[in-house]
């Protein structure tokens, strides 16, 4: 029988399995607290199991790594990680230093499906869906070098749409805000998502209150239509419909991610249509300059009118955040992330 990768697991299915193989339950809680509290990689650290029960996960799990193929530190001290998978895929992570934390950003998905034509991981096409043990060993690997500052974001923002790799990255959600995993604060967690409605729905009944960003770019299906493919499945209409009924707690907001495109997404009438569409969401919205990939059809807005347009949405009371991007000299910013070796080669690490 292949062992099964054990950070593929929630903890109430390894409580569940310990129970069938005549060990306390708890045993479970004692396995996560070692890998996901204390560090450790192996079986051997984990000293208050006894040497029966490590036995017995021995010939039944495996702890598999992810390589760091390499690494790019930016000058803003961004790091931008090319990791490799057990296949010999390659998946992006970066982690962003803030002033009193870290952030993460993981990967959801190698490649994406989704084709958002201002984003490069999207021209790969999807490859494949990432294991729920390969989302939470990101941050494994990120945690490693956040030192000095404690790593208490986590985004799901790099390749992938994480919503089409719906019950995994549930189940890493679920592992990351265990109070024996991770333990992050459900505040703390975004997912975000081109749009898939019906996913939409379903996440807003899960246990796990994770934050939703929604990546939405255009206020018009026409625009929106023209720089991701998925408006023409669920239209703006269907996606705010489904935004007005999410279940959100007191305080909570839905994020928006808005990219600032030259001439496309950057008037002052784009910014009143967008306010008008958004009626009747409780929302708040990212505003993200564009960073413009060497190859992209599209180009970065000036400053001036990125400042006119944030301005026009505060001075009508949207909360409006400019998303000063993290990393643009190592292509670890929003809709960036490709996973290439070219890309990242200078600084090869392993
Ligand atoms: S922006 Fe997100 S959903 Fe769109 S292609 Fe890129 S990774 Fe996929």
């Amino acid at each position: 029988m292949t062992p099964h990768n054990l950070k593929d697991w929630t903890r109430a299915r390894l409580r569940d399995w310990f129970s069938e193989h005549n060990e306390r339950p708890f045993r479970a809680d004692q396995v996560f607290t070692w890998l996901y509290q204390k560090n450790v990689s192996d079986w051997d650290g984990m000293s208050n199991l006894a040497k029966s029960t490590r036995q017995l996960l021995i010939d039944n799990f495996h702890l598999p790594r992810l390589t760091r193929v390499a690494e790019r530190v930016s000058q803003d001290d961004s790091r931008k990680y090319l990791l490799g998978l057990q296949d010999g895929k390659t998946i992006e992570t970066v982690l962003m230093p803030h002033h009193d934390h870290h952030t993460v950003c993981v990967s959801s998905q190698v490649g994406c499906a989704m084709g958002c034509s201002f984003c490069v991981t999207g021209k790969m096409g999807l490859i494949r869906n990432l294991s729920a043990g390969e989302i939470v060993e990101q941050v494994v690997e990120a945690r490693r070098d956040a030192t000095g500052l404690p790593l208490r974001n986590i985004v799901f923002m790099g390749m992938g749409e994480p919503f089409h790799n719906y019950d995994q990255v549930m189940t890493a959600l679920e592992i990351l805000t265990d109070e024996y995993g991770f333990n992050f604060s459900q505040r703390r967690v975004t997912v975000s998502t081109s749009g898939l409605v019906p996913q939409i729905r379903r996440f807003g009944q899960e246990r796990v209150k994770a934050n939703l960003a929604i990546s939405l770019n255009g206020s018009s299906d026409t625009v929106r239509g023209r720089l991701m493919p998925v408006n023409k499945r669920y239209n703006l209409a269907q996606l705010v419909q489904v935004c007005q009924e999410f279940p959100l707690e007191a305080r909570k907001r839905i994020t928006f991610e808005y990219i600032l495109l030259k001439g496309i997404t950057d008037s002052i009438d784009d910014a009143k249509s967008l306010i008008r569409l958004l009626h009747g969401v409780k929302f708040k919205i990212n505003l993200i300059p564009f960073n413009a990939a060497p190859d992209s059809e599209y180009q970065r807005s000036d400053w001036e009118q990125i400042q006119r347009f944030q301005r026009y949405l505060l001075d009508r009371g949207v909360v409006a955040t400019l998303r000063i991007s993290k990393g643009q000299d190592i292509q670890g910013a929003c809709g960036q992330l490709r996973s290439e070796q070219g890309l990242a080669v200078e600084e090869e690490v392993g």
